[in-house]
């Protein structure tokens, strides 16, 4: 197979291509690294290419692919610039991280190298994932590979736009308000965020600790599923993990929805949905109605608080995370400072850029004597609301089916501030971070402007089951999910 036929294949494709012996490792690691030289330089998905790497892990895994049982073996991929990967820069997208090369491998790193993963390198994101746009970077911002004038949303857009090039054929992302699904929806392709506790946060630069999960973006369902199957489960690193909770993803893609409630929350398709958005994720409740699923309309009343709440709580948590980056531990130092407070004080306001200053700000204040329970307590208490809300819905339905972003990608370089830019799409998204609820976002159409359009599910603690397999049954009978940009090799089909 030549390597614009590679990069078609779904991972799962990949990889029984690979056990049958049809495709080597090394062919594929090729293919993936010509997508890399041919697009990032438009695309800026990679901050780190590990082309040799790569090369030498592909080797060395094909000499012993006879005896491969991962579904995943030899399949090249790529990794968030926020998880920890042993001798290989970790920047966050931040300058104060500068060459940092971390000692150790996340728990996912680990697991995903027990099952044969090949890394290709690091991926480009907002800085310290504070963002939508993926326009915080350090290293600058990712293009959208369906429009290179957009962004590829973020902060997980490296992620998303790399999947949507064929530069690799999943990747892992971090999600703490929206960060795998709303570039995931951005860029045509499928990205699940798992409920808190269910993949180790072992190795994640950590930016609001009670919301941050690790998740895969990939082409489709049940390429995420497989990946989830091998990342999920307690890791004693991570104090909040949990014991595996679903096992075997992939092995409960049946395709069958007859039963399956499908919730229709009404508040969430109000004024500020964009009308194509509406239609194509209503359609999908239409594919699964087709497939036996009953609609049931009901409503989650958490759009107008959920932004507010989330900032809050997040930029808290950011402000006490990131105290630790003070040029001493960590990175990068900024010269001639004149004693320790001035370092600290020129390291950090030269090394962190303006978003993340404004969320440290923005915590410290929500976290001071004088709004502590004007802001941060009742933030919280907004998030008790949040988690009653998805409680009395899920007494109605099994899975929730909403947009995952209100409008399609925009364009780059409007400047403005997150709080201003982003509160609207970040209502869609953070309820489920604020719930610890699984959600996704698959792709269920393209707009007049040629722009993926994405669906999200979300479910119950511990639904991943649910979530995976309405977004298959959905993707058996629909090809949203096999469409890709124009100049990536085929064009749009
Ligand atoms: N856009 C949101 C923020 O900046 C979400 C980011 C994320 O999920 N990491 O906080």
């Amino acid at each position: 197979m030549g390597g614009t036929e590679l990069t078609g294949l779904t991972a799962l494709e990949l990889g029984a291509a690979i056990r049958r012996g049809e495709v080597s490792i090394p062919e594929a690691v090729r293919a993936a690294l010509c997508a890399v030289e041919a697009r990032n330089g438009a695309v800026n998905a990679f901050i780190t290419v590990t082309a040799r790497r790569a090369l030498e892990r592909a080797e060395k895994l094909q000499a012993e692919a006879g005896r491969a049982r991962s579904p995943l073996y030899g399949v090249p991929m790529a990794i968030k610039d926020n998880i920890c990967t042993r001798g290989v820069k970790t920047s966050c997208a931040s300058r104060i991280l500068g060459e940092f090369a971390p000692a150790y491998d996340a728990g996912v790193v680990d697991r995903l190298a027990g099952a044969g993963a090949v890394s290709l390198g690091k991926l480009n994101m907002d800085e310290f994932a504070m963002g939508s746009t993926s326009e915080t970077s350090y290293y600058g911002p990712v293009r959208n590979p369906w429009d290179l004038a957009r962004s590829p949303g973020g902060s997980s857009g490296g992620s998303a736009a790399a999947v949507a090039a064929g530069m690799g054929w999943y990747a892992l992302g971090s999600d703490t308000g929206g960060s795998i699904r709303q570039p995931a929806a951005f860029c045509g392709v499928t990205g699940i965020k798992p409920t808190y506790g269910t993949v180790s946060r072992y190795g994640l630069v950590a930016y609001a600790s009670s919301m941050d999960q690790i998740g895969p973006l990939g082409r489709d369902a049940a390429d995420c599923a497989a990946v989830l199957d091998v990342i999920q489960g307690r890791d004693a690193r991570d104090a909040t993990s949990l014991d595996g909770r679903y096992g075997g993803l992939l092995d409960g893609l049946t395709g069958d929805v007859r039963g399956l409630k499908v919730g229709l929350p009404r508040d969430w398709y109000g004024d500020g949905l964009d009308g194509e958005a509406r239609a194509a994720v209503l359609a999908v409740a239409d594919v699964l109605k087709s497939r036996g699923a009953e609609v049931v309309e009901l409503s989650v009343p958490v759009m107008d608080y959920a932004a507010s709440a989330y900032y809050a709580i997040a930029a808290a948590e950011a402000s006490s995370n990131l105290s630790r980056f003070d040029g001493i531990r960590y990175g990068w130092r900024a010269e001639e400072c004149g004693g320790l407070d001035g370092l600290y004080a020129k390291t950090r306001s030269q090394g962190f850029g303006p978003e993340v200053k404004r969320r440290i700000l923005l915590g410290a204040l929500v976290l001071s004597a004088g709004h502590y329970e004007g802001r941060y307590q009742k933030a919280l208490r907004a998030r008790a609301l949040v988690r009653d809300a998805f409680q009395a819905a899920f007494e109605r339905c099994g899975v929730i089916l909403a947009p995952t972003a209100p409008a399609d990608a925009p364009r780059l370089g409007e400047g403005q501030p997150e709080e201003l830019q982003a509160r609207p799409g970040v209502a869609y998204t953070a309820p489920a971070n604020l719930a610890g609820l699984p959600a996704l976002s698959m792709p269920c159409g393209l707009d007049g402007k040629g722009l993926p359009i994405g669906a999200q599910l979300i479910a119950p603690r511990f639904g991943e089951g649910a979530l995976l397999n309405a977004a298959h049954a959905f993707q058996l009978d629909t090809d949203w999910h096999r469409r890709i940009p124009v100049g990536r090799g085929g064009g749009v089909k």
